[in-house]
C-alpha cells in the first residue's frame, strides 16, 4: 500500500495521546489511513514504536514521542517535536487515560484520587493548553478529548474516574466556547465498554469478567476501538464543521437508561 494522497486528512498533522494502545492506536491508524501524518504520543516508548510500525506498514508517516501527559514539560516537548518534524498541528486527540480499580469513595486514598484526576482530567487540560496556541497561530484546528460513559453518569466504585471524566466534558464544552470564534472546534467522545487492554485489566480478562462488563451493554457485546476511532475522525473532519462542544456518546446503549 502507499500513502493515501487523496484522503480527507492528506496534508494534515494529527497528534494522538495514549496512541500506544487501544482506542488511541486505532485512532492513530484511522487518521493515517485518511492521509494524515501522525504523532504517536504515549508513556510507553515501545508501544508507540509499534503503532508507528503499523502506520508505516500502511504506507503512512508517523513519529513516536514518549510523553507523560501529566507533565507540562513532556507535553510541550512532544508538541515542539511535532512542529519540528511535520511543520504544523491540525488535529489533536487527547485520549491518554488510566482506569480506577473498583473502590468505594471513602476508601480511595488521596494518592489514588490525585493520580486518576491528574491523568484523566489534568492531562487533557495540559494538552489543550499547549495545542491551542499552535492552532491559533495557523488559523484553526480540531480537538477531541476522551471522556467516558462515566462522564455522563455515575458508576459504583468509580468516584475518582467518573469525577475526572465528567470534568473532561465540562472542560471540553467551556474550551469549545472560548475558541469557536477562532475556528478551533473542540468536542469529546464518551465510549462505553470497549475491548482494549484497559478493559482487560478492569474486567480481569477472564470469560466471567468479560461477561460481567458485557452485561452492562444493551447491544450485548463490547465495542471495538475502531468504532470510537471512526467517530473521532469524523468529529475532526471537514464533514463536521458545525459540531462544537459536543460530548458524543458511543456506547452500545450502556448509558441510555
Ligand atoms: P489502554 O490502556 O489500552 O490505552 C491507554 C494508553 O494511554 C496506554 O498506551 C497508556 O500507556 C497511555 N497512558 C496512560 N497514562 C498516560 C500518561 N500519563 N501519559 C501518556 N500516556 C498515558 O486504554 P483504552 O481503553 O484505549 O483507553 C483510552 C481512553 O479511553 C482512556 O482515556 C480511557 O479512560 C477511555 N475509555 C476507555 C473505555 C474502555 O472501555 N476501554 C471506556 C471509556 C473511556
Amino acid at each position: 500500500m502507499t500513502t493515501n494522497e487523496n484522503g480527507s486528512f492528506t496534508g494534515k498533522v494529527a497528534f494522538v495521546t495514549g496512541a500506544g494502545s487501544g482506542i488511541g492506536r486505532a485512532a492513530a491508524l484511522a487518521f493515517a489511513r485518511e492521509g494524515a501524518k501522525v504523532v504517536v504520543a504515549d508513556l510507553s516508548e515501545q508501544n508507540s514504536q509499534e503503532t508507528v510500525r503499523l502506520i508505516e506498514a500502511l504506507g503512512g508517516r508517523a513519529l513516536a514521542v514518549r510523553c507523560d501527559v501529566t507533565r507540562a514539560e513532556d507535553v510541550k516537548a512532544a508538541l515542539d517535536r511535532t512542529i519540528e518534524t511535520f511543520g504544523r498541528l491540525d488535529v489533536a486527540f487527547n485520549n491518554a487515560g488510566s482506569e480506577q480499580p473498583v473502590t468505594a469513595t471513602a476508601d480511595l486514598t488521596e494518592e489514588e484520587w490525585d493520580r486518576i484526576v491528574r491523568v484523566n482530567l489534568g492531562g487533557v487540560f495540559l494538552c489543550m493548553k499547549y495545542e491551542i496556541p499552535l492552532m491559533l497561530a495557523q488559523g484553526g484546528g480540531a480537538i477531541v478529548n476522551t471522556s467516558s460513559g462515566a462522564g455522563v453518569k455515575g458508576f459504583k466504585g468509580q468516584a475518582a474516574y467518573a469525577a475526572a471524566k465528567h470534568g473532561v466534558v465540562g472542560l471540553t464544552k467551556s474550551a469549545a466556547l472560548d475558541y469557536a470564534p477562532q475556528n478551533i472546534r473542540i468536542n469529546a467522545v464518551c465510549p462505553g465498554i470497549i475491548d482494549t487492554p484497559m478493559m482487560d485489566r478492569f474486567s480481569g480478562g477472564t470469560a466471567e469478567g468479560r461477561e460481567r462488563v458485557i452485561s452492562q451493554e444493551p447491544i450485548g457485546r463490547m465495542g471495538r476501538p475502531e468504532e470510537i476511532a471512526n467517530a473521532v475522525v469524523w468529529l475532526c473532519s471537514d464533514a463536521a464543521p458545525f459540531v462544537i462542544g459536543h460530548a458524543m456518546v458511543i456506547d452500545g446503549g450502556q448509558t441510555v437508561s
